[in-house]
């Protein structure tokens, strides 16, 4: 198998899964409890914590764990609009948010938030003049995503930081595709939220982890007891945390390295694709991307067709959000970029990562070459 859909997910690296043994074997006592068996799962998640906050640059104390992003999204949105209701009913999003955000905007909507969702340029990068129009004194939180998970695009989020700052507006940046590929600073980028994922960067599924700048106003989204500071209450997730920490230590140690010789890798396959596929556009070429993502219309072709081609031949690929695999409508992110209909339809996501050797490149693009004219041959599109 040839897996290029590190986007969606990533295999859990052996030294993280060697870090989380002891905690599900052996030191399985629950860190809430007093005796020393429970302080001992205590004391790793707190380590844990600091570990995260050193890779963050920030302090312990505004490291929150979370059940992964989704959630960490949730609470970021949900828990600043309740904390400040009373201050305003309006936040600023962008139109190409990962589900988490976008339709946690929507259900903030519907309860009687009003939601700007600022349009973006044809290379997929937020107009951050639309979002300084957008806030207004009744704003309440700016939320835009750091690299877009469908094309890699990365945004302006230290400019939109500096806008939303000179407002008084908190602003939440969804780093949960770039967490892991690129050194990240939230106080750099002007965060007071920044949400991450531990499973796209070679750790376990099921967590991940908000940070959140002293003073932020936060409301919990859970009801039950005081872990994580009252703001996420249930028995914490020890050998996930103790993953998560020892992920983002490595992946962030390695990040450097790995972005160079795997930037070099996507873009041979860009220009190879290019070469080999007639009529091949790169989405948000002339803007920045995260070095292991490309997204590219195969016009002619239908883009889910491809992915079930590519299967045939070991190859894994995604048309975008995994979250909307099955999903016939085109891309909210490619149509927002203004591609139309037929061209998002026909667009394919490639996302390396660590396992990705130069030999794989040219194995896909040849049966990438061979699946594309196989269904051009018979397709009306
Ligand atoms: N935000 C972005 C940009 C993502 O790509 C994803 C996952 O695909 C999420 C949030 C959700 O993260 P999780 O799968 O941990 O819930």
């Amino acid at each position: 198998m040839i897996y290029l859909d590190h986007n969606a997910t990533t295999p859990l690296d052996p030294r993280v899964f060697e870090a989380m043994l002891p905690y599900l074997r052996e030191a399985w006592g629950n860190p809430s409890s007093p005796y020393r068996f429970g302080q001992e799962a205590r004391a790793a998640v707190e380590r844990a914590r600091n570990r995260v906050a050193e890779c963050l640059g920030c302090r312990p104390a505004e490291v929150l764990f979370t059940g992964g992003g989704t959630e960490a999204d949730n609470l970021a949105l949900r828990g600043v609009t309740r904390a400040l209701r009373d201050r305003g009913r309006h936040v600023v999003t962008s139109a190409i948010e990962h589900p988490a955000v976008l339709r946690t905007c929507k259900a903030l909507e519907a309860d009687g938030v009003r939601v700007t969702w600022a349009e973006v340029s044809g290379d997929g990068v937020v107009d951050v003049a639309a979002v300084g129009r957008a806030l207004g004194s009744d704003t309440v939180l700016l939320s835009v995503m750091h690299a877009n998970n469908e094309t890699g695009v990365l945004q302006p989020v230290a400019e939109l930081a500096e806008l939303a700052h000179a407002r008084g507006v908190p602003f939440h940046v969804d780093a949960v595709q770039t967490a892991g590929k690129l050194p990240l600073r939230p106080a750099a980028l002007g965060a007071d939220l920044l949400a991450l994922s531990a499973h796209k960067f070679h750790g376990p599924k099921g967590v991940g982890a908000l940070f959140v700048r002293s003073g932020t106003p936060l409301h919990p989204l859970l009801t039950g007891g005081e872990h994580e500071r009252g703001l996420r209450a249930g028995t914490e997730n020890v050998a996930g945390i103790v993953g998560l920490a020892e992920a983002l230590a490595l992946a962030q140690a390695e990040a450097q390295a790995e972005a160079a010789r795997v930037g070099a890798l996507r873009d041979r396959l860009e220009r190879a694709i290019l070469a080999a596929v007639p009529g091949a556009r790169v989405h948000g070429a002339g803007a920045p991307r995260v070095p292991n993502t490309t997204n590219l219309a195969l016009p002619g072709v239908d883009g889910e067709s491809v992915v079930v081609g590519l299967d045939l031949h070991g190859v894994c690929v995604s048309t975008g959000s995994a979250c909307s695999t099955g999903d016939p409508a085109p891309s909210h992110v490619l149509t927002a970029m203004g591609v139309p209909p037929r061209e998002a339809q026909s667009s394919v996501r490639f996302s390396l990562g660590r396992d990705t050797r130069p030999e794989d490149i040219d194995t896909v693009v040849r049966a990438l070459a061979e699946v594309v004219a196989r269904l051009r041959a018979v397709s009306s599109l």
